[in-house]
């Protein structure tokens, strides 16, 4: 979408800091951390939400992308948080997962 920030970070528009990637998904730090450890683990695909998600591949891929990008920068223990919705909490509504972590 051309309005959509996250498919600009996902289409190298706006230059961001990959940290990791897949065919599915790739993974940069919020803007906004409220953790020392705050990553976004975005699709590159554009969903506004998990609502929007069908295809097992990529569902399985979001979660394939959050255990390797924690396991390649020795992060063991963390938070996964996905808000599905305004009243949930849901800003940008392109999905993605946030990983939190101390440490
Ligand atoms: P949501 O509330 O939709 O689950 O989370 C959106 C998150 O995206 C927020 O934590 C916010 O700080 C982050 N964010 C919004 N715009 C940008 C941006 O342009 N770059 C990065 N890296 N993070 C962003
Ligand atoms: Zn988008």
């Amino acid at each position: 979408m051309s309005d959509c920030i996250f498919c600009k970070i996902a289409n190298k528009e706006i230059p961001s800091e990959f940290l990791y990637e897949n065919d599915y998904v790739f993974v940069i730090k919020d803007i906004n951390p409220k953790a020392p450890i705050h990553l976004l683990v975005i699709t590159k695909e554009h969903f506004a939400n998990l609502n929007e998600i069908s295809d097992e591949k990529v569902l399985g891929e979001i979660f394939k992308g959050i255990k390797e990008v924690c396991k390649e920068l020795g992060i063991k223990e963390y938070k996964t948080l996905i808000n599905t919705g305004k009243s949930a909490g849901q800003e940008v509504f392109h999905f993605h997962a946030h990983i939190l972590a101390d440490k």
